[in-house]
């Protein structure tokens, strides 16, 4: 079945119990295994069956199947939040000694994970600045590599078929954070990537409402990283936040293709306008990536970034003016959204490592969401003003 009727139907059953259509919210911290025999068969792996909402709980389990038919995984394991699911990774997947590699730049928590935390466990971060510099340069003792399609908030696109390569290189395993696509526009695992992640905050769960996160591969590798996740470092997402993704999920498609026309709408009036300085849209055929994407994504996403000549006054001016946009961190929600990450997501950042990541003072990134794209117009014309 086609993505449409797989976000809508997949992992979803009708309540054999009761009938209801929707899969029930399990408020439950624990489960009965109603007698001693069954208990040891549950615990010893014999049987399947719920047994405490750490490791698992219906109303998850419906989610995580829907989304591993989404990306074409085997598995999918869905966790507390994005950061959740980054950390999972790392600790289920690199011992110490190894390598975890990554390609500049990456979301900001992320970056600090692995550079203030997961250092400290042993493990070896090392930097590369592009897609090319990976695949030239990859050192044979690497064993995780971290990604982002589309970055952030410069929009960079990195080519998950070089990642790819690099990760074959030296049998590294290659993890896609595709929080900016999601799976209606590119499937990494198809394009051969070992793990996709998402922050389920973001498009997945799509009205600003949830912290979440995701991660689907391969039954070998997911059951890694699901007892580190679960078990171990404990951040399993609660059924409430369970229900309210998934229902989030099945308009997936909807939101993703109000979310690109207006992105595209937007991104063309941006550029005609003499007060903006830089429009950067992947989905305008000047954007360095645009190719890379039109290969690998059916779309372009729902982030433009701009840069305003005058630093943090022009943008504060701009940003203050705004009506229709909220001032807000985090993205794709139904809402726009406006920032200015050299004041705010990368004010933690060092003066260099900012500018490794693109963000300068002129910078304003904007999340488009799925109002009328001439209503968002209207909105930036009369602030720009
Ligand atoms: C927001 C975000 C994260 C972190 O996710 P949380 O749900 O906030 O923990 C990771 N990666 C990307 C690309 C993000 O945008």
């Amino acid at each position: 079945m086609k993505f449409k009727t797989l976000s809508v139907h997949a992992g979803q059953q009708v309540d054999p119990q009761t009938g209801a259509l929707t899969t029930p919210v399990y408020q439950s911290s624990t489960f009965s295994y109603f007698t001693a025999e069954e208990g040891k068969a549950r615990f010893g792996g014999q049987n399947p069956g719920f047994i405490y909402s750490r490791f698992g709980n219906p109303t998850t389990a419906e989610l995580e199947q829907k989304l591993a038919a989404l990306e074409g995984a085997e598995e999918a394991l869905v966790v507390a939040s994005g950061m959740a699911a980054v950390s999972a990774i790392m600790y289920a997947l690199a011992d110490s000694g190894d390598e975890v590699a990554f390609v500049d730049p990456l979301y900001g928590g992320t970056d600090a994970f692995l550079k203030q935390t997961l250092v400290r466990a042993g493990i070896t971060v090392t930097r590369y600045g592009s897609d090319q510099e990976l695949l030239d340069n990859i050192s044979a003792n690497t064993k995780v590599i971290l990604f982002e399609t589309v970055t952030n908030p410069n929009l960079k696109v990195i080519d998950p078929r070089k990642v790819v390569a690099a990760a074959n290189k030296v049998g590294a395993i290659s993890v896609c954070d595709n929080t900016f696509l999601t799976p209606y526009l590119m499937q990494p695992l198809q394009l051969g990537v070992d793990l996709v992640m998402h922050s389920g905050t973001k498009y997945l769960g799509g009205h600003g409402d949830i912290i979440a996160g995701v991660v689907a591969g391969r039954t070998e590798l997911m059951a890694k990283v699901r007892t580190v996740a679960l078990k171990h470092i404990g951040s399993p997402i609660g059924p409430q936040e369970a229900y309210l993704l998934q229902r989030g999920v099945k308009t997936l498609p909807l939101r993703m293709d109000a979310h690109l026309h207006n992105a595209q709408q937007l991104a063309q009036f941006l550029q005609s306008h003499p007060g903006v300085k830089k429009v950067v849209y992947p989905g305008l055929a000047s954007h360095p990536g645009h190719e890379v994407l039109k290969d690998v994504s059916r779309g372009f996403g729902g982030m433009i970034s701009i840069e305003l000549d005058g630093g943090f006054g022009a943008c504060a001016r701009f940003l203050d003016k705004l009506e229709l946009f909220t001032q807000a961190v985090s993205l794709g929600d139904l809402e726009s959204l406006a920032c200015h990450p050299a004041s705010t997501t990368h004010a933690a950042m060092s003066a260099e490592a900012r500018a490794a990541a693109g963000v300068n003072d002129d910078l304003v990134r904007l999340s488009i969401g799925v109002e009328d794209a001439d209503d968002l117009i209207a909105d930036i014309r009369q602030a720009l003003a």
